[in-house]
């Protein structure tokens, strides 16, 4: 695995070269304050990158854009005409991504790319797109817990490029031969790891190994009670404080439900939607299987623990901790497994 350095100093040309060939995201705060990934050059300045935090917006909007035209139709002659959507080609690079949205982005990939059908949307940005990430010293919010769903604050999968933060300067580990490519454009910034530096490096990976300093989790034991507590009260009693908003599934880097609606100007749309919310299941017969706000409630911690797992082989959380840092009803994921019975 070829190993480098790259100076603090020298990270706002760094991203600027990088950006003369690629559309690069990085995480900026925005006007209401959130942390969330921005287009360097037209919504973000280099010199702006915020990597000191978990951002608190993933980067799935990227590869999955929460609006999006599918295709437009018009018609001639009588006939319906469709008309795709120009794809977006640019090459792709998210720079500063934590480990835990990277494994996100290797969960949306089987979900989008992964299976028998093929999402020809998904596919066509994440061919194009590269994922730098920043290792995590230790929890990077006191909401986190990647440990116990299979992650790591120094986790390698979903990213082709993982920087580790070793004071003055970030060292530089190549994941993937995509990654190994966008640093040979860099390579006149790049240095060779002094000793120092490689003990920091492995005191940073020895740290996520044993998931020092975390606070929060959920135990396998716990989630094994979800295979007899799906009639449980408990879903009533902690479904009364839940507002049906959703921004739990909004700002969860591995939800990815969506609508499809046609749209005045005769657009085919795709949008995010959200099992919280109560027309999510409604059938055009008007019957709706979960009008209950338990159940909907429910629904999200059996398909993030059990459903997924069961058919998939992984948890549909990667354990960033954002659903429990922006529930306006201080709803958290962990609490829930944890109580459930
Ligand atoms: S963010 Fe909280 S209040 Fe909103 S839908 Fe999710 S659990 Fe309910
Ligand atoms: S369910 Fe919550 S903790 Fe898990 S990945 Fe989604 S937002 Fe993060």
């Amino acid at each position: 695995m070829s190993k480098y350095i790259l100076k603090k100093e020298k990270v706002v040309d760094a991203l600027n070269a990088l950006g003369n060939a690629n559309a690069v995201y990085i995480p900026v705060k925005n006007k209401r304050g959130l942390v969330e990934y921005k287009e360097l050059g037209r919504d973000a300045a280099a010199a702006d990158a915020k990597f000191d935090c978990r951002p608190d917006v993933p980067p799935k909007a990227i590869l999955f854009p929460q609006t999006q035209v599918l295709f437009t139709f018009k018609k001639v002659d009588g006939k319906i005409e469709v008309v795709p959507t120009e794809p977006d080609d640019r090459e792709k690079i998210i720079f500063g991504v934590r480990p835990c949205d990277a494994i996100a982005i290797a969960v949306m990939d089987k979900v989008f790319i992964g299976g028998k059908f093929v999402d020809t949307y998904y596919k066509a940005r994440r061919e194009r797109t590269a994922v730098i990430s920043i290792a995590c010293d230790g929890p990077a919010d006191s909401t986190c817990f990647c440990p116990s769903t299979g992650g790591s604050p120094a986790a390698t999968e979903g990213s082709d490029v993982l920087l580790y933060d070793v004071g003055d300067s970030y060292y530089v580990e190549v994941v993937s031969d995509k990654g190994r490519k966008i640093l040979e454009s860099l390579s006149a910034s790049l240095e060779t790891p002094s000793p120092e530096q490689e003990k920091r490096k492995d005191e940073i990976v020895r740290k996520a190994e044993a998931a020092e300093g975390f606070t929060r989790s959920i135990t396998a034991e716990s989630i094994s009670k979800l295979d007899s507590s799906f009639d449980s009260k408990y879903w009533d009693d902690v479904s009364r404080r839940c507002l049906s908003c959703g921004a739990c599934t909004y700002y969860c880097p591995t939800c990815h439900c969506f609508d499809i609606n046609d749209e005045p100007g005769r657009k085919r749309v795709r949008t995010w939607d959200s099992c919280q919310f109560s027309n999510f299941t409604m059938h055009t017969s008007s019957h709706n299987p979960r009008t209950a706000k338990a159940q909907r409630l429910r629904n999200r911690y059996y398909h993030k623990f059990k459903y997924s797992k069961d058919n998939t082989g992984r948890y549909l959380c990667v354990g960033c901790g954002r659903c429990i840092a922006l529930c306006p009803a201080g709803l958290d994921i962990t609490k829930v497994i944890s109580e459930v019975k």
